[in-house]
């Protein structure tokens, strides 16, 4: 498969090439709005074109697939276009700016493979969860907590600390991820959430931390945590059922790490899990459905429904009112 990068980004520097590459795929270009980056950026990896204008790549008939992982204002626009070239596409999180705007990219793709790049359920850590879980290891699940308070690094604290028009801010950025998480291994939507947001040092005028609570159907509570400022608090998930409780701990991260623990009234026991590459896993499976044979690791209604849960935190937070989730499904 013939790939053509858009956005000279981070994550594509440190994972996405690499998986890409790790699957077989070949980069034929990468896109930056700015040419001297998309060069030194083509230069440093090996890419053979460096492009400023997203449609000469878009042009070249033997790309077949796009991965998008510029800010997140630019994702919709440079996926339809995109789309209409007739590309599959493999597009960061958040999908969009708003659940319209990425309900309209989803069903734009329709005939081709339109995925969602939350790597967190492409884990062995999280697979294995919700095996446990599936399997009835703890009974009825009652609730899940979920621990993302991480501390942003110098290189990224730019526009998601300070830019909103880019899609800045903790809610765009992680607690997407945690929708994601949460459906993922529970497999329901959440229906209406309670939140609070802030600034707690590296904001500015966007949130960094954020605290919330979400219902599902089942009546299963979620509560989640993320930011930017917290240096030490650790990562990770707690299911707790009415048989036993999982709790994982450094398992919200892009590298196969961390540790499960399943309680049970049988004991305490460490869980093992398979070691693979997370982001290798999305693009493995972004292939096969390209192929017929499978699926995307998230689909792009898996990005719309994420997307609109932290829609709906940020409006929660906001308001101090508890927002229903609004999935964009009907419009
Ligand atoms: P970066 O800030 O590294 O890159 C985003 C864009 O910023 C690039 O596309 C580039 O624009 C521009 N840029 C990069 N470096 C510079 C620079 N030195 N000076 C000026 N502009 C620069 O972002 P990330 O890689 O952290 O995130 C990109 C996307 O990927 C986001 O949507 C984010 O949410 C998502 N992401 C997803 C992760 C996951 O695990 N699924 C993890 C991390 C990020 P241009 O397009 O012009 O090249």
């Amino acid at each position: 498969m013939r790939w053509g990068l858009v956005g000279a980004s981070t994550i594509a520097e440190q994972h996405m090439i690499g998986a890409i590459r790790a699957s077989g795929g070949d980069i034929a270009a990468v896109v930056s709005t700015t040419p001297a980056r998309a060069r030194d950026f083509a230069d440093r990896h090996a890419i053979p074109v460096a492009e400023d204008r997203l449609e000469r790549v878009l042009q070249d008939r033997s790309i077949a697939a796009i991965y998008i992982s510029s800010t997140n204002e630019k994702h919709r626009e440079q996926a339809l276009a995109a789309i209409a070239a007739g590309k599959h596409v493999l597009c960061e999180k958040p999908l969009a700016m708003t659940v319209a705007e990425a309900a309209g990219m989803v069903r734009a793709a329709e005939g081709l493979v339109f995925a969602t790049n939350h790597h967190l359920r492409c884990s062995g850590s999280h697979r294995t969860i919700r095996d446990l879980i599936c399997g009835g290891r703890i009974g009825r699940v009652l609730s899940l907590r979920l621990f993302h308070a991480v501390h942003l690094p110098p290189h990224l604290q730019g526009w998601r600390i300070n830019d909103p028009a880019a899609g800045g801010g903790v809610i765009p950025d992680i607690t997407v991820h945690d929708a994601d998480v949460a459906r993922f291994l529970l497999g329901e939507d959440p229906l209406s959430v309670v939140a609070q947001m802030g600034a707690s040092g590296m904001g500015q005028g966007v949130e960094d931390s954020a605290m919330s609570v979400w219902s599902l159907p089942s009546g299963v509570m979620v509560q989640s945590h993320e930011s930017f400022t917290h240096p030490f608090a650790g990562s990770g998930l707690e299911v707790h059922g009415t048989e036993g409780s999982i709790f994982a701990r450094g398992v919200m991260t892009q590298l196969p790490v961390g540790e499960i623990e399943l309680v049970t009234a049988a004991g305490r026991a460490l869980v093992p899990f398979p070691p693979h590459n997370l982001y290798l896993q999305g693009v493995t499976d972004f292939l096969a459905a390209v192929a017929g044979t499978g699926q995307p690791a998230a689909t792009g209604w898996d990005g719309v429904a994420s997307l609109a849960v932290a829609l709906a935190v940020r409006e929660a937070a906001r308001s101090g009112i508890r927002q229903q989730v609004d999935y964009g499904r009907a419009a």
